[in-house]
């Protein structure tokens, strides 16, 4: 592994979205995205993205004329191509009080994933002191089911990561998740998301197998990039995020970077070999 990577320089990464941002921009450049987020909240947690911040970032879509759309829509074939799906995965608490009002008043459409027996919990990745990161109770997904435009997803059972488990227990967690959810909410739920982004060849099985049409993982660039509906890849918005880094996420910036990140360290091995 070379030392030498874009990867590990925050500052020379975020100038190089910038710059193939506004390339794409100037040239019309876009293919689907879709967005990930966590909680909204203001600790700036990894998993947090503040209500501020939100506003503006969901303000931007509507200003730039983006369609948000439901997620089946985004990855589907033909359509707009600046289209974007908007996800929150794990069903914090502060989704419903906070983001939720955010999105109606914009109408735009939502998809949360929800691992069940997480529900009303404190979850393991968040310290003793984080109450903000507490999971929504039943109660509250239910409520928030039944808001206009909000479609729920499956997130496994227990939020337990699907590469380590075997082919049993990865099962459980995929279909317990749906009957779980389909008992507490009705209707089907027939989009999934990888805890951790973990998974296997075997994992993308099951899931297929489970009567799923969609997972979504953590690997970044466009929905489409790695050519499945069952490895959707999608832009994680952190809690430093500008506006303008925002806006060029949204474009093929988000696979331009990868690609120049990856040429760049095979030049730096090639160079340091020497
Ligand atoms: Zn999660």
């Amino acid at each position: 592994m070379s030392p030498y990577s874009l990867q590990h320089d925050r500052r020379a990464d975020r100038a190089l979205l910038l710059a193939l941002g506004a390339l794409a921009r100037l040239t019309g450049q876009y293919r689907p995205v879709v967005l990930r987020y966590h909680s909204i909240d203001p600790s700036r947690s990894r998993l947090s993205v503040s209500r501020e911040n939100f506003a503006a970032q969901m303000d931007y879509l509507a200003r730039a004329g983006f369609a948000v759309v439901p997620l089946a829509e985004a990855v589907a074939g033909g359509g707009k191509r600046r289209r974007v799906a908007l996800t929150f995965d794990d069903g914090y608490r502060n989704n419903l009080a906070e983001a939720v009002p955010i999105l109606e008043a914009h109408g735009f459409p939502v998809t949360f994933y929800i691992a069940p027996l997480l529900l009303d919990t404190l979850p393991r990745w968040a310290a003793p002191d984080q109450d903000g990161l507490r999971i929504m109770s039943h109660g509250e997904l239910c409520e928030l089911a039944a808001r206009p435009g909000v479609t729920i997803g499956a997130h496994t059972l227990t939020h337990r990561r699907l590469d380590t488990l075997d082919a049993d227990a990865a099962g459980d967690e995929i279909r317990g998740a749906k009957r779980e959810l389909a008992a507490l909410l009705g209707g089907e739920i027939d989009s999934f998301c990888y805890p951790h982004g973990a998974y296997t060849r075997e994992t993308v099985a099951l899931v297929r197998k489970w009567g799923y049409r969609s997972a979504c993982t953590v690997a970044p660039g466009t929905a489409l990039r790695l050519k499945s509906l069952f490895e959707i890849c999608r832009v994680y918005v952190a809690p430093t995020m500008t506006l303008s880094e925002f806006a060029a996420a949204l474009t093929v910036a988000s696979d331009w970077r990868l690609a120049v990140r990856g040429e760049f360290r095979k030049v730096m091995t090639r160079v340091s070999d020497k």
